[in-house]
Protein backbone atom coordinates (compact mmCIF):
# COMPACT_ATOMS: atom_id res chain seq x y z
CA UNK A 1 0.00 0.00 0.00
CA UNK A 2 2.77 2.31 1.03
CA UNK A 3 5.21 1.34 -1.66
CA UNK A 4 8.07 1.91 0.34
CA UNK A 5 8.12 -1.30 2.40
CA UNK A 6 8.86 -4.52 0.99
CA UNK A 7 9.93 -8.04 0.99
CA UNK A 8 13.25 -8.70 -0.49
CA UNK A 9 13.61 -12.25 -0.30
CA UNK A 10 12.39 -12.99 3.28
CA UNK A 11 14.02 -9.72 4.50
CA UNK A 12 11.99 -6.49 5.42
CA UNK A 13 13.11 -3.66 4.04
CA UNK A 14 12.50 -0.20 5.30
CA UNK A 15 13.46 3.21 4.44
CA UNK A 16 16.45 4.76 6.63
CA UNK A 17 18.51 7.54 6.67
CA UNK A 18 17.33 10.16 4.46
CA UNK A 19 14.68 13.23 4.42
CA UNK A 20 12.53 14.29 2.43
CA UNK A 21 11.43 17.92 3.81
CA UNK A 22 13.31 19.10 7.69
CA UNK A 23 11.98 22.56 8.57
CA UNK A 24 11.70 24.24 11.86
CA UNK A 25 8.92 26.28 13.28
CA UNK A 26 6.57 26.77 16.07
CA UNK A 27 4.96 23.43 17.53
CA UNK A 28 1.15 25.25 17.13
CA UNK A 29 1.78 25.11 13.08
CA UNK A 30 1.89 20.91 13.65
CA UNK A 31 -0.99 21.96 15.29
CA UNK A 32 -0.35 20.90 18.83
CA UNK A 33 -1.70 23.65 21.22
CA UNK A 34 -1.14 21.47 24.66
CA UNK A 35 2.46 20.87 23.79
CA UNK A 36 5.06 23.52 25.10
CA UNK A 37 3.40 26.24 23.75
CA UNK A 38 5.87 28.75 21.55
CA UNK A 39 8.11 26.04 21.11
CA UNK A 40 10.33 25.41 18.37
CA UNK A 41 9.20 22.07 16.62
CA UNK A 42 11.73 20.17 14.57
CA UNK A 43 10.03 18.42 12.07
CA UNK A 44 11.53 16.02 9.72
CA UNK A 45 9.47 13.92 7.03
CA UNK A 46 10.51 10.73 4.70
CA UNK A 47 8.31 9.95 1.28
CA UNK A 48 5.14 8.40 0.68
CA UNK A 49 1.53 7.29 2.42
CA UNK A 50 -0.39 4.38 2.78
CA UNK A 51 -3.46 6.69 1.79
CA UNK A 52 -3.98 8.87 -0.94
CA UNK A 53 -6.38 11.80 0.16
CA UNK A 54 -7.35 13.95 -3.03
CA UNK A 55 -7.07 17.06 -0.59
CA UNK A 56 -3.34 16.57 0.64
CA UNK A 57 -1.39 19.28 1.16
CA UNK A 58 1.50 17.18 1.70
CA UNK A 59 1.37 15.41 -1.58
CA UNK A 60 4.86 16.61 -3.38
CA UNK A 61 6.54 14.22 -0.42
CA UNK A 62 3.02 12.00 0.57
CA UNK A 63 2.60 10.84 -2.98
CA UNK A 64 5.93 10.90 -4.03
CA UNK A 65 5.73 6.93 -5.51
CA UNK A 66 1.82 7.59 -7.37
CA UNK A 67 2.40 10.50 -8.96
CA UNK A 68 4.90 11.04 -11.29
CA UNK A 69 4.04 14.89 -10.92
CA UNK A 70 5.38 14.58 -6.82
CA UNK A 71 8.27 13.84 -5.20
CA UNK A 72 11.17 15.72 -3.61
CA UNK A 73 14.77 15.10 -3.88
CA UNK A 74 15.94 13.07 -0.65
CA UNK A 75 19.04 14.09 1.04
CA UNK A 76 20.79 11.42 2.75
CA UNK A 77 21.49 12.08 6.83
CA UNK A 78 22.01 10.64 10.15
CA UNK A 79 19.72 10.61 13.03
CA UNK A 80 22.71 11.94 15.17
CA UNK A 81 22.89 14.94 12.46
CA UNK A 82 19.18 15.90 12.94
CA UNK A 83 19.10 16.31 16.73
CA UNK A 84 22.36 17.82 16.47
CA UNK A 85 20.53 20.01 14.10
CA UNK A 86 17.56 20.39 16.20
CA UNK A 87 19.27 21.54 19.30
CA UNK A 88 21.90 23.69 17.43
CA UNK A 89 18.24 25.49 16.05
CA UNK A 90 16.90 26.14 20.23
CA UNK A 91 14.29 23.12 19.05
CA UNK A 92 12.28 21.58 22.57
CA UNK A 93 10.99 18.59 20.32
CA UNK A 94 11.38 16.82 16.77
CA UNK A 95 7.87 15.63 15.15
CA UNK A 96 8.04 12.66 12.32
CA UNK A 97 5.71 14.31 10.04
CA UNK A 98 5.23 15.37 6.44
CA UNK A 99 4.68 11.63 5.09
CA UNK A 100 2.60 9.48 7.07
CA UNK A 101 5.64 8.27 9.96
CA UNK A 102 3.99 5.29 10.48
CA UNK A 103 4.93 3.74 7.99
CA UNK A 104 8.71 5.05 8.65
CA UNK A 105 8.29 4.29 12.03
CA UNK A 106 11.96 2.37 12.36
CA UNK A 107 13.83 5.66 10.89
CA UNK A 108 11.57 8.16 13.23
CA UNK A 109 12.70 5.61 16.44
CA UNK A 110 15.97 5.99 15.68
CA UNK A 111 15.88 10.10 15.37
CA UNK A 112 13.92 10.01 18.65
CA UNK A 113 16.60 8.08 20.57
CA UNK A 114 19.22 10.42 19.37
CA UNK A 115 16.44 13.05 20.04
CA UNK A 116 15.71 12.07 23.69
CA UNK A 117 19.53 11.78 24.67
CA UNK A 118 19.52 15.61 24.10
CA UNK A 119 16.73 15.72 26.06
CA UNK A 120 14.39 16.89 23.56
CA UNK A 121 10.74 15.84 23.34
CA UNK A 122 9.50 13.90 20.47
CA UNK A 123 5.94 13.89 18.25
CA UNK A 124 4.13 12.19 15.79
CA UNK A 125 1.78 14.32 12.89
CA UNK A 126 0.18 10.76 11.67
CA UNK A 127 -3.29 9.54 9.83
CA UNK A 128 -3.25 6.73 12.66
CA UNK A 129 -3.71 4.09 10.38
CA UNK A 130 -1.78 2.01 12.71
CA UNK A 131 -1.89 -1.50 14.27
CA UNK A 132 -1.40 -1.95 17.87
CA UNK A 133 1.30 -3.46 17.07
CA UNK A 134 3.39 -0.44 15.40
CA UNK A 135 1.93 1.52 18.21
CA UNK A 136 3.78 -0.99 20.99
CA UNK A 137 7.30 -0.54 18.76
CA UNK A 138 6.69 3.28 19.16
CA UNK A 139 5.31 3.70 22.70
CA UNK A 140 8.42 3.62 24.35
CA UNK A 141 10.02 6.41 22.24
CA UNK A 142 7.25 8.99 21.69
CA UNK A 143 5.48 11.84 23.83
CA UNK A 144 3.05 13.69 22.24
CA UNK A 145 0.89 12.23 19.02
CA UNK A 146 -1.84 14.21 16.55
CA UNK A 147 -4.27 12.16 14.68
CA UNK A 148 -5.83 13.46 11.40
CA UNK A 149 -9.40 12.38 12.15
CA UNK A 150 -10.80 13.00 8.57
CA UNK A 151 -13.79 11.68 8.89
CA UNK A 152 -16.51 9.66 10.72
CA UNK A 153 -17.85 7.57 7.86
CA UNK A 154 -16.23 4.44 6.79
CA UNK A 155 -17.21 4.92 2.93
CA UNK A 156 -14.91 8.15 2.90
CA UNK A 157 -11.78 6.17 4.36
CA UNK A 158 -12.52 3.84 1.64
CA UNK A 159 -12.09 6.78 -1.03
CA UNK A 160 -8.85 7.86 0.50
CA UNK A 161 -7.66 4.32 0.78
CA UNK A 162 -8.24 3.34 4.71
CA UNK A 163 -10.73 2.40 6.64
CA UNK A 164 -11.77 3.99 9.95
CA UNK A 165 -11.98 1.71 12.74
CA UNK A 166 -8.47 1.24 12.89
CA UNK A 167 -7.93 4.89 13.36
CA UNK A 168 -10.25 4.96 16.01
CA UNK A 169 -8.56 2.19 17.69
CA UNK A 170 -5.47 3.82 17.63
CA UNK A 171 -6.62 7.03 19.11
CA UNK A 172 -7.99 4.72 21.85
CA UNK A 173 -5.16 2.97 22.14
CA UNK A 174 -3.07 6.31 22.76
CA UNK A 175 -4.67 7.86 25.06
CA UNK A 176 -4.59 4.79 27.49
CA UNK A 177 -1.20 4.65 26.51
CA UNK A 178 -0.66 7.83 28.23
CA UNK A 179 0.85 9.43 24.94
CA UNK A 180 -0.56 13.41 24.67
CA UNK A 181 -2.99 13.26 21.74
CA UNK A 182 -4.01 16.05 19.79
CA UNK A 183 -6.76 15.55 17.11
CA UNK A 184 -7.51 17.41 13.58
CA UNK A 185 -10.27 17.60 11.26
CA UNK A 186 -9.91 19.18 8.20
CA UNK A 187 -13.54 20.28 7.42
CA UNK A 188 -14.60 19.85 4.06
CA UNK A 189 -18.23 20.95 3.00
CA UNK A 190 -19.82 18.07 2.30
CA UNK A 191 -17.31 15.40 2.52
CA UNK A 192 -17.57 15.47 6.67
CA UNK A 193 -19.63 18.33 7.71
CA UNK A 194 -22.57 16.76 8.06
CA UNK A 195 -24.59 17.41 11.53
CA UNK A 196 -24.72 13.36 11.74
CA UNK A 197 -20.79 12.79 11.11
CA UNK A 198 -19.67 15.61 13.37
CA UNK A 199 -22.08 14.51 16.25
CA UNK A 200 -20.45 11.21 15.59
CA UNK A 201 -17.18 11.95 15.17
CA UNK A 202 -17.14 14.51 18.31
CA UNK A 203 -18.97 12.08 20.49
CA UNK A 204 -16.57 9.42 20.00
CA UNK A 205 -13.42 11.51 20.93
CA UNK A 206 -15.34 12.94 23.97
CA UNK A 207 -16.20 9.32 24.90
CA UNK A 208 -12.44 8.54 25.00
CA UNK A 209 -11.60 11.83 26.77
CA UNK A 210 -13.03 15.31 27.21
CA UNK A 211 -9.71 16.87 27.57
CA UNK A 212 -8.38 15.87 23.92
CA UNK A 213 -8.38 18.99 22.13
CA UNK A 214 -9.66 19.11 18.83
CA UNK A 215 -8.87 21.21 16.13
CA UNK A 216 -11.30 22.22 13.58
CA UNK A 217 -9.80 23.51 10.53
CA UNK A 218 -10.47 25.30 7.15
CA UNK A 219 -10.13 23.32 4.06
CA UNK A 220 -8.56 25.50 1.25
CA UNK A 221 -8.41 23.39 -2.62
CA UNK A 222 -5.29 22.03 -3.00
CA UNK A 223 -3.99 18.43 -4.83
CA UNK A 224 -6.97 17.41 -6.62
CA UNK A 225 -9.69 18.44 -4.68
CA UNK A 226 -10.59 21.74 -6.89
CA UNK A 227 -14.17 21.13 -5.09
CA UNK A 228 -15.78 22.47 -2.89
CA UNK A 229 -15.42 25.69 -2.47
CA UNK A 230 -13.30 26.88 0.92
CA UNK A 231 -14.52 26.43 4.45
CA UNK A 232 -15.55 29.33 6.37
CA UNK A 233 -15.29 31.00 9.81
CA UNK A 234 -19.23 30.24 10.15
CA UNK A 235 -18.90 26.81 9.75
CA UNK A 236 -16.12 26.04 11.88
CA UNK A 237 -18.13 28.08 14.26
CA UNK A 238 -20.84 25.71 13.88
CA UNK A 239 -18.51 22.48 13.97
CA UNK A 240 -17.06 23.86 17.11
CA UNK A 241 -20.66 24.43 18.69
CA UNK A 242 -21.44 20.38 17.82
CA UNK A 243 -18.48 19.53 19.57
CA UNK A 244 -19.16 21.49 22.79
CA UNK A 245 -22.49 19.98 22.72
CA UNK A 246 -20.72 16.79 22.61
CA UNK A 247 -18.66 17.34 25.78
CA UNK A 248 -15.20 18.38 24.33
CA UNK A 249 -13.35 21.09 26.84
CA UNK A 250 -10.52 22.57 24.29
CA UNK A 251 -11.76 23.44 20.63
CA UNK A 252 -10.04 25.00 18.71
CA UNK A 253 -10.49 26.43 14.65
CA UNK A 254 -7.92 26.75 12.35
CA UNK A 255 -6.99 28.55 9.52
CA UNK A 256 -8.64 31.54 9.85
CA UNK A 257 -6.72 33.66 12.39
CA UNK A 258 -8.56 36.30 14.17
CA UNK A 259 -11.86 35.24 11.98
CA UNK A 260 -13.18 32.56 14.90
CA UNK A 261 -13.84 34.29 18.20
CA UNK A 262 -12.56 33.15 21.33
CA UNK A 263 -11.78 29.46 19.13
CA UNK A 264 -8.38 30.08 18.62
CA UNK A 265 -7.19 31.24 22.79
CA UNK A 266 -7.16 28.66 25.62
CA UNK A 267 -9.67 28.61 28.30
CA UNK A 268 -9.44 27.25 31.92
CA UNK A 269 -12.02 24.57 31.62
CA UNK A 270 -12.74 25.23 35.61
CA UNK A 271 -13.23 28.30 35.95
CA UNK A 272 -13.48 30.28 32.55
CA UNK A 273 -10.01 32.11 33.22
CA UNK A 274 -8.29 32.85 28.92
CA UNK A 275 -4.98 30.77 29.61
CA UNK A 276 -3.57 31.57 26.18
CA UNK A 277 -3.86 33.96 24.02
CA UNK A 278 -3.58 33.02 20.09
CA UNK A 279 -3.47 34.83 16.62
CA UNK A 280 -3.50 31.58 14.50
CA UNK A 281 -0.35 30.49 15.68
CA UNK A 282 0.74 33.07 17.37
CA UNK A 283 1.03 33.11 20.92
CA UNK A 284 -0.07 37.07 22.49
CA UNK A 285 -0.51 36.27 25.58
CA UNK A 286 0.49 33.00 27.98
CA UNK A 287 -0.49 33.09 31.85
CA UNK A 288 -0.44 29.64 32.91
CA UNK A 289 2.00 29.17 36.12
CA UNK A 290 5.17 27.04 35.87
CA UNK A 291 3.54 23.54 36.51
CA UNK A 292 1.07 24.58 34.12
CA UNK A 293 -1.78 25.47 36.16
CA UNK A 294 -4.63 27.88 35.63
CA UNK A 295 -3.24 31.33 37.20
CA UNK A 296 -6.65 31.98 38.77
CA UNK A 297 -8.71 28.52 40.29
CA UNK A 298 -4.92 26.67 40.02
CA UNK A 299 -6.37 23.79 38.16
CA UNK A 300 -4.19 21.64 36.16
CA UNK A 301 -4.55 22.32 32.35
CA UNK A 302 -3.94 18.71 30.55
CA UNK A 303 -1.04 18.72 28.42
CA UNK A 304 2.49 19.41 28.39
CA UNK A 305 3.99 22.42 29.60
CA UNK A 306 7.06 24.40 30.28
CA UNK A 307 8.45 25.43 33.33
CA UNK A 308 8.48 29.04 31.97
CA UNK A 309 7.26 30.45 28.93
CA UNK A 310 10.14 32.09 26.50
CA UNK A 311 9.26 34.24 23.60
CA UNK A 312 7.74 32.93 20.66
CA UNK A 313 10.50 32.43 18.01
CA UNK A 314 8.14 31.83 14.58
CA UNK A 315 10.85 30.66 12.26
CA UNK A 316 14.27 29.33 11.93
CA UNK A 317 14.99 29.61 8.00
CA UNK A 318 17.11 27.37 6.72
CA UNK A 319 20.29 28.06 4.45
CA UNK A 320 21.77 26.74 1.43
CA UNK A 321 24.77 26.21 3.20
CA UNK A 322 22.59 24.04 6.59
CA UNK A 323 21.38 21.78 3.76
CA UNK A 324 24.64 21.12 2.44
CA UNK A 325 25.18 20.23 5.97
CA UNK A 326 22.48 17.73 6.62
CA UNK A 327 23.25 16.38 3.82
CA UNK A 328 27.23 15.45 3.85
CA UNK A 329 26.72 12.51 6.70
S1 LIG B 1 -2.93 10.63 5.08
FE1 LIG B 1 -2.08 12.72 5.23
S2 LIG B 1 -0.08 12.61 4.13
FE2 LIG B 1 -1.29 10.79 3.54
S3 LIG B 1 -2.31 11.40 1.62
FE3 LIG B 1 -3.76 11.79 3.33
S4 LIG B 1 -3.42 13.97 3.90
FE4 LIG B 1 -1.63 13.30 2.65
Amino acid sequence: MCKVRFNDRGRLRVPWGYVGGVQCDPVEKKPFFHVYPGALAYSFGMLGCDLHCSYCQNWVTSQALRDPHAGAMPRDVTPVALADDAMRRGARLVVSTYNEPLITVEWAVDVFREARVRGLATAFVSNGNGTPRVLEFLRPHIDAYKVDLKSFDDRRYRELGGRLQPILDTITWLHDAGVWVEIVTLLIAGFNDSEKELRGLTGFIAGVSRDIPWHVTAFHTDYRMTEPGDTTPEMLLRAAQIARESGLRYIYAGNQPGRVGDLEHTYCASCGERVITRYGYLIRDYRLDERGCCPSCRAQMPGRWNSHFEPQRTSVPFLPHDRTRLSVF
